[in-house]
């Protein structure tokens, strides 16, 4: 599986003309089969965007869509997406939102295996329901067949959806912040189905979340994202304890857990906001933030330059 994405993108949720704002722009970013890639990035930065994108709910104004070689990027319409969505599902962090209250759990997990025609008759259908339960960690299944979602906890409504996605069994899903609305102590819970897909499956997973530790936890890579552009990609360890940009550093300086004895420049860094992604700073779009700018920062935008075995850093400093 191989997704390299370049460009502008636009988002369609953003309900603005083509060409107004650049959502993500210039990323290349690329999965392989039973890997378990994390988008980092505080609220702003794309992530979403980068997995709408992936899951074919967003159109990219340009660069390419690759699904095992095959470009897929203006492949549009229900019935031409039919077997891209059966092999790339998204799971959304709402799952008040995602679950329709009137439909029962069976009717919810079951609708993809109806709309895409993957099931012949009703009893295949109650098994792939049966074993989707199963594996999202909802035992025994058939006591959640005529339940409906106000009738479960947060965390078995989230279960529900990640059931929801592997009912098709898809070979990649996209996860997007699938557990910041749930308690602590459902969380681990939930991270480990989502681990044990891997492993059961060998799908390939994308995290996409804002919390660096968690990315660290689940993942075999963590891409980060700052206003639309992947500013540092490389292995987990790497990315939490090595890493090669200011901004990467200041998120895990600000995280107790990780960030050891944090530089004060750096945890200054992380003071305000991201920009609008419709003025992006010139030059590095990390400068306004960046406790080491310098004058190139604010003229001349950084390429990506490799800093280590499959390292990636877009910072002069990193030259
Ligand atoms: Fe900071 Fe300059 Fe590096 Fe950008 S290029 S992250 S402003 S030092």
């Amino acid at each position: 599986v191989h997704f390299p994405i370049q460009g502008g993108l636009f988002d369609r949720a953003l309900g603005r003309p083509a060409g107004a704002v650049r959502a993500v722009d210039g990323i290349d970013l690329n999965l392989t089969r039973g890997e378990i890639v994390a988008l980092v990035g505080e609220s702003g930065s794309g992530k979403t965007t980068v997995g709408r994108v992936i899951a074919k709910l967003a159109q990219p104004t340009g660069g390419k869509l690759l699904f095992e070689g095959r470009d897929i990027t203006s492949e549009r319409g229900s019935s031409a997406l039919r077997p891209y969505r059966h092999r790339v599902q998204m799971i959304f962090q709402d799952a008040y939102q995602a679950l329709n209250p009137r439909h029962t759990i069976f009717d919810i997990v079951g609708e993809p295996l109806r709309s895409l025609r993957l099931v012949d008759n009703a009893t295949q259908l109650a098994e792939r329901v049966g074993e989707a339960l199963a594996s999202a960690g909802l035992s025994p299944p058939g006591d959640f067949f005529s339940r409906f979602p106000n009738e479960l906890s947060g965390g078995q409504r989230q279960r529900v959806v990640i059931a929801g996605a592997l009912a098709v069994k898809p070979e990649l899903i996209i996860a997007d912040e699938p557990v910041s609305m749930l308690d602590v102590s459902i969380r681990a819970q939930i991270l480990q189905v989502l681990v044990d897909l891997r492993s059961k499956h060998n799908m390939a997973l994308l995290f996409i979340t804002h919390d660096l530790p968690l990315a660290w936890s689940i993942a075999d890579r963590i891409a980060v994202l700052y206003l639309g552009k992947l500013v540092e990609i490389g292995s987990a360890d790497e990315i939490t304890f090595n890493p090669r940009h200011p901004y990467t550093a200041a998120l895990r300086n600000a995280t107790p857990q990780i960030g050891g004895n944090a530089n004060p420049a750096e945890l200054r860094a992380l003071q305000g906001e991201v920009p609008s992604a419709a003025r992006v700073p010139k030059g590095c779009r990390f400068h306004p933030r960046c406790p080491l700018a310098f004058d190139r920062c604010r003229q001349d935008e950084p390429p990506s330059v490799e800093v280590g075995p499959q390292h990636m850093s877009a910072c002069w400093l990193a030259q």
